[in-house]
């Protein structure tokens, strides 16, 4: 069966990353059908628009997105491309897999959490109100009224919105997830000691959601403590399920332990609806210079895979891209030793490894 997918190159980085794990997707043998949309930057420049209509049509229509990161340049009036497109998709879930590689030069061995993010709400709603506007003051004045509370007036307000219905869904997704790929624990991170509204609120409705799944075991945590024992003794975790806030920094907390956001992949998924791209941003300073690592977008690839039912095309790039990695030869400066660019290769060449280890 032939995948209708649409492949988003993106900006910086992006399109050399996006063509790079297009190739190894195809030295599969799974048949895709790719339709190519701009966003970000690269939309802005040819069509006058960040995020063109057809982008959204093509996502709905197929279901299914292969992202190279975007660049939101400043003064466009977007906080961020990527956070406009996951709330326009309701994309909900941010799926971060944070798996050490023999051969990525990294903390600890065989470390393996996937993160949980909460992608749809939290402080990145965008309720932001500017220190000295008459709104700022109305909320500053309401605020002190209601709680008796003394609060400085030269005060921004950023506002931290958790409901029940979002919590319950992120909830669900990590359950679900942990049974579907064989997982033994969900943890959910918080600081519920001091936001007990809204942390609060996030961990009892996932104390509720787990009673209806005894088969995994469930446990939650602060998430300074969190940190703190992720770096320490980073074994013990499993699956992480997280507000938007905390998910974020947690997942660049994880991708270091494993490697790098160079190396990180992941997903952003809703009901219908799915995107795959790396972690990393467009790193504009190596544009077309063709010598970043394509791992974590080729990763994000294998993901993709899964997602479209195609389960033994995904293992068998992930083991051709594992054993790449572990081999050393066949890879990018940041995965040489003392980041050597003398022996290191490009972006297509370490694809092309890839690929003879995929026939
Ligand atoms: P970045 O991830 O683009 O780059 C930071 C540094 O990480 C780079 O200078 C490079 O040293 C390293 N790096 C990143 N990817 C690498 C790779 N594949 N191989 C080797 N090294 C790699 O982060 P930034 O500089 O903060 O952001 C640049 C732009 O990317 C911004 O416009 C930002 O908004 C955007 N961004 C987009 C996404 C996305 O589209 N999902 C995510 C993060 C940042």
């Amino acid at each position: 069966m032939k995948h209708t997918i649409t492949l988003i190159p993106g900006d910086g980085i992006g399109p050399e990353v996006a063509e790079a794990a297009r190739r190894c997707l195809e030295a599969t043998g799974i048949e895709f059908q790719w339709e190519v949309v701009d966003a970000g930057a690269t939309a802005l420049e040819k069509e006058g628009n960040l995020l063109p209509p057809r982008l959204f049509q093509s996502i709905r229509k197929n279901k299914v997105a292969l992202k190279g990161p975007t660049t939101t340049p400043v003064g466009t009036g977007f906080r961020s491309v990527n956070v406009a497109l996951r709330k326009e998709l309701d994309l909900y879930a941010c799926l971060r897999p944070c798996r050490s590689y023999p051969g990525i030069p990294s903390r600890y061995k065989d470390v393996d959490i996937i993160i949980v993010r909460e992608n749809s709400e939290d402080l990145y709603i965008g309720l932001e109100f500017a220190r000295g506007t008459a709104e700022t003051k109305k909320m500053l004045s309401l605020a002190s009224q209601s709680t008796g509370e003394k609060i400085s007036k030269d005060s921004s307000i950023s506002l931290k919105l958790i409901s029940e219905a979002a919590s319950r869904r992120i909830a669900r997704f990590a359950f679900e997830y942990a049974r579907t790929h064989g997982r033994r624990k969900v943890t959910a991170v918080h600081k519920a000691n001091i936001m007990k509204f809204t942390d609060g609120l996030f961990l009892d409705t996932a104390r509720d959601v787990a009673k209806a799944y005894s088969d995994i075991d469930f446990e939650d945590r602060m998430v300074d403590n969190l940190c703190a024992q992720v770096v320490q003794r980073p074994h013990q975790f499993d699956i992480l399920v997280l507000p938007n806030l905390y998910g974020d920094i947690v997942s660049d907390l994880c991708a270091g332990l494993v490697g790098g956001l160079g190396v990180a992949p992941g997903a952003n998924i809703g009901d219908e609806l799915a995107i795959f791209e790396p972690a990393h941003g467009s790193a504009p300073k190596y544009t077309g210079q063709n010598k970043v690592n394509p791992i974590a977008m080729i990763l994000s690839g294998a993901m993709m895979l899964r997602h479209i039912d195609e389960k033994a095309a995904a293992d068998r790039l992930d083991k051709a891209a594992a054993e790449t990695v572990a081999d050393g030869k066949s890879v990018t400066y940041d995965l040489r030793p003392g980041r050597d660019a003398a022996t290191a290769i490009g972006t297509s060449e370490m694809a092309d490894a890839i690929i003879a280890r995929l026939k």
